[in-house]
């Protein structure tokens, strides 16, 4: 028997056998699947080839004083989003050496200058964010990984996940010697349905719609007028595979419609402006109260733009300790180990412009423990690293604050051998949260 001072140590097949079976059983009956690509059909008919999520078999532990400092969290990066995209020129200035590399934010961009050139302004600004987090074990600070602001994921799939373990430990909790009631509710789905909805309501026409932008509906706008736009899709250059979706992002932007995001929303979460909001004296052009200024500070890891020879040669020397960020979304585009190094030297050689495309991130090393980790109806007792996200709602028209809040979280947990492991991907399963 593997002790390692959680719940995760092992426990006797025979009770994980007969809880990976209730699990799975709870997952079907209650929703907690995915599409399954084995079988060809599904994703096209609905209701054909379901399998159950990727999750952990247990939450895991996580102490309560991190968990309560993330989620108070939540409203500040929601009011300093806001606060952020009013700065046209800030957003503009600070991503112009990227926009001559990188072609996707160049577009994003340019969109944004038409609407500053217009003068357009957003009077109802909506936002559902996800800011995400791993706790380093070497500082014991809980670090911010990335603040997302479009098409944040797995909402609906997290609130199940911890109705999923609760219920568990409602049951088998005195086999394990854990409390249900240490699982924090979730209501990430139904809190980011009452924005979107409030939303709707401000912009006071009866008869329009919620438009979802989804893979690859780009082109279908309705014929309905549309009250707010939410936009599951359009975070990848692979969601404009042609001019006509950047016609319609373009267009939606110019409308009246609600966005979520809007396109400076959308720029707050590049990984550039993380890295600007990070230097010294600069949230302090958005943030007036000093204890929120603080509070943010204090998760930020260290963050580097790549026209600074001093942290570029660190990560050449010890490049195991860095992340190297292009500015994408969706997981699998980051660099790790021996690869930063190499990728520094050759963009160092060219002396090429490539450089403004990155960000340099110091890397975060959460502590490992073992867990249960069910795919495919299979489980493994692996050695794994959680990230934990916190949802955020905002909404608000002109001057008044309609909804700021801290609504629900996400749980994911990986092998800790992955370097980036995601759910999909399949590294990744999905987890809750049970306070210590
Ligand atoms: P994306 O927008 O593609 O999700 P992220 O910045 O979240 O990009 O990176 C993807 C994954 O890579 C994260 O979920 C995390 O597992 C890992 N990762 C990112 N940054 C760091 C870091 N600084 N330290 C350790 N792991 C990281
Ligand atoms: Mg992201
Ligand atoms: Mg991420």
């Amino acid at each position: 028997m593997t002790v390692d001072g959680t719940h995760h140590a092992a426990l006797a097949s025979g009770l994980v056998d007969e809880l990976v079976g209730e699990a799975l059983v709870w997952s079907s009956l209650h929703g907690l699947v995915v599409g399954d690509r084995i079988i060809q059909r599904s994703g096209t008919v609905p209701g054909v080839g379901m399998v159950h999520a990727p999750i952990a078999l247990l939450p895991m532990p996580f102490p309560e004083d991190y968990w309560r400092q993330a989620c108070e969290l939540a409203p500040i990066f929601n009011e300093l989003v806001d606060r952020v995209s009013l700065d046209g020129k800030f957003l503009q200035d600070s991503l112009s050496r990227t926009k001559k590399v990188d072609a996707f934010t160049g577009r994003l961009l340019d969109i944004h200058s038409e609407m500053l050139q217009i003068n357009k302004k957003e009077d109802i600004r909506l936002g559902l964010h996800r800011s995400d987090y791993m706790l380093d074990a070497e500082t014991n600070l809980l670090l911010q990984i990335e603040l997302n602001t479009i098409s944040s994921s797995f909402s609906g799939l997290s609130c199940l996940v911890s109705e999923l373990h609760r219920n568990l430990l409602d049951r088998y909790g005195n086999h394990l010697g854990l409390d249900s009631r240490k699982v924090p509710g979730n209501k990430a789905l139904s809190q980011s349905a009452e924005a979107l909805a409030k939303a709707w309501k401000e912009y006071c026409n009866s008869s329009a719609v919620v438009l979802f932008v989804v893979q690859p509906e780009e082109r279908n706008i309705g014929g309905q007028a549309v009250a707010v736009v939410y936009f599951r899709a359009g975070y990848s250059p692979r969601d404009y595979p042609s001019e006509s979706e950047w016609s319609a992002r373009f267009l939606i932007e110019k409308s009246n419609a609600v966005k979520c995001p809007s396109i400076s929303y959308h720029l707050v979460g590049t990984k550039k402006i993380q890295q600007e909001l990070a230097k010294p004296n600069v949230l302090e052009r958005f943030l007036e109260n000093e204890d929120d200024i603080a509070k943010l500070r204090k998760c930020f890891a260290g963050l580097w733009s790549l026209d600074n020879a001093e942290g570029v040669n660190r990560a050449i020397e010890r490049p195991e300790l860095f992340v190297l960020k292009p500015q994408r979304e969706g997981g699998g585009n980051n660099i790790y180990g021996e690869d930063v190094r190499k990728t520094l030297v050759k963009l160092q050689q060219e002396g090429s412009e490539e450089l403004a495309a990155y960000i340099l991130m110091q890397r975060i090393f959460p502590a490992s423990s073992l867990a249960y980790l069910v795919r495919d109806g299979i489980y493994h007792h692996d050695q794994v690293i959680s990230e934990l996200g916190i949802y955020g709602t905002y909404l608000r028209n002109k001057d008044e604050v309609v909804m700021n809040e801290q609504s629900g979280y996400l749980m994911r947990t990986k092998v800790s051998s992955s370097n980036e492991g995601g759910v999909a991907a399949g590294f990744a399963v999905l987890d809750s949260v049970y306070l210590t």
